[in-house]
């Protein structure tokens, strides 16, 4: 427990980082619901106040005014490529590396293929068991003639599972529960000196820290747009391949928007050459257009103070809680070295769940995730070092009067 000096002087700190903030101006791009301390952005990032601007003019100007003709005059047709070269500086790719379309769980299958299809001689792929089960179920979709080999099950260290057998690494850059960061270059190289090819999972790290895929010579990625792009509830996700890999790879959801010349309608299938080859079918353009506006903002801010700052926040964080909060029953899931810690922070607590929806009740808005995960995520282009304040002084507050208690009951019967 903190006294209330302790938090006239927090806030006052948090107030003068604030003043010297170069990404203080990013806040006002974004719509935000008065009164709410939006600690979930890298679950859903918030509505960019463009993004709406293109979704009106996308719908009452391209699809209800000059409707078929927007798939030229509009240059519907082109946005996957037109947004996977928005997306390429952001994870550190070259224009015609990167595609946006599908969802991240299609284009992991898809990713998951291609990697295979670089590796025909070799049958074991590697992923961490505590991925995000999507990345597992597509993994162990590939079926018995593979052999799936898991970080935390056949052996402790991802990097200790990589042996000759292995066709592909599929691993997150930063995992989604307890935010733990991996260095892109050292898994890459460590991956491809035993001969495999690595698929990166950015969901949680594109647009909020430097990727650096092709400095690390990266051969596969994909990742959401939602999270930390902003691009909107269930916004198309990316795939990158690398260059020298493009004519090589195949992935096994042949379609129309993939075929080398669409518009010739031919019977036979032959894949786009390039990054097209990853398309399948019609993109949800609505979608495609409010994502475009959201990425505009992620391509003007600089990446390396985005990270900066990322990592001032979840520090300033940490230490709130470490001092105000941590005899009250949370303790710290992620890493305390931010140099292996993403943009987020999960903290444990017997009643997580009924804690975090009393912290919700009171405007601090993070999420749960089983089995006792409070996890709290820091977007520096709109979250302020006094938000992490007032987050941690409400937390301590809940926890203090225990009111959760009373909370559990009502959220509990509002799910039954
Ligand atoms: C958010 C997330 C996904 C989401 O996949 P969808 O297909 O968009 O539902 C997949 N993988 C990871 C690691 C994620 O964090």
């Amino acid at each position: 427990m903190a006294d209330d000096g302790f938090w006239m002087r927090a806030l006052a700190e948090a107030d003068a980082a604030d003043a010297a903030d170069p990404l203080a101006v990013f806040r006002d791009r974004f719509r935000l619901p008065p009164g709410v301390i939006y600690l979930d952005g890298n679950s859903l990032g918030p509505a960019p106040e463009a993004s709406l601007r293109a979704l009106a003019e996308a719908a009452e100007q391209e699809w209800a005014g000059a409707l078929v003709a927007s798939w030229n005059s509009a240059g519907w047709f082109d946005l996957p490529t037109r947004l996977g070269d928005l997306v390429a500086p952001v994870i550190g790719a070259d224009a015609g590396e990167v595609v946006v379309c599908d969802t991240t769980t299609i284009n992991i299958h898809k990713a998951l293929h291609a990697g295979l299809s670089l590796r025909p001689d070799r049958r074991v792929v590697v992923a961490e068991a505590g991925s995000f089960p999507t990345d597992l179920y597509a993994a162990a979709s590939l079926g018995a003639a593979l052999t799936l080999r898991l970080e935390g099950v056949d052996g402790p260290e991802l990097e200790g599972l990589i042996d000759a057998d292995v066709a592909v690494v599929l691993v997150n850059q930063v995992d989604y529960r307890s935010g733990l960061r991996r260095d892109v270059a050292t898994v890459t190289a460590r991956a491809q000196a035993a001969g495999a090819v690595v698929i990166w999972d950015l969901c949680h790290s594109a647009g909020v820290m430097p990727v650096g895929l092709n400095e690390a010579g990266a051969d596969l990625a994909v990742g959401c747009t939602y999270k930390y792009l902003n691009g909107g509830p269930g916004s198309p996700a990316f795939v990158f391949c690398a260059a020298r890999h493009q004519a090589a790879v195949r992935q096994p959801l042949a379609g129309w928007w993939g075929h080398a010349r669409p518009f010739d309608f031919e019977r036979g299938f032959e894949p786009a050459q390039g990054i097209r080859r990853f398309l399948c079918g019609t993109q949800p353009i609505l979608s495609l257009r409010a994502l475009e506006a959201g990425l505009a903002i992620a391509a003007e801010a600089d990446l390396g103070a985005v990270r900066a700052k990322s990592v001032a926040l979840t520090e300033r964080f940490v230490a709130l809680v470490e001092t105000a909060a941590a005899e009250l029953g949370v303790a710290l899931y992620s890493p305390r070295d931010p140099e292996v810690r993403g943009s987020q922070v999960a903290l444990t607590h017997p009643e997580g769940y009924a804690v975090m929806q009393a912290l919700i009740a009171r405007g601090v808005v993070g999420d749960f995730r089983q089995p006792d995960i409070l996890r709290f995520g820091f977007a520096p282009l709109y979250i302020r070092h006094v938000d992490v304040v007032r987050a941690v002084r409400t937390l301590e507050q809940v926890l203090a009067g225990r009111v959760w208690d009373a909370e559990r009951y009502r959220a509990r019967a509002a799910v039954t």
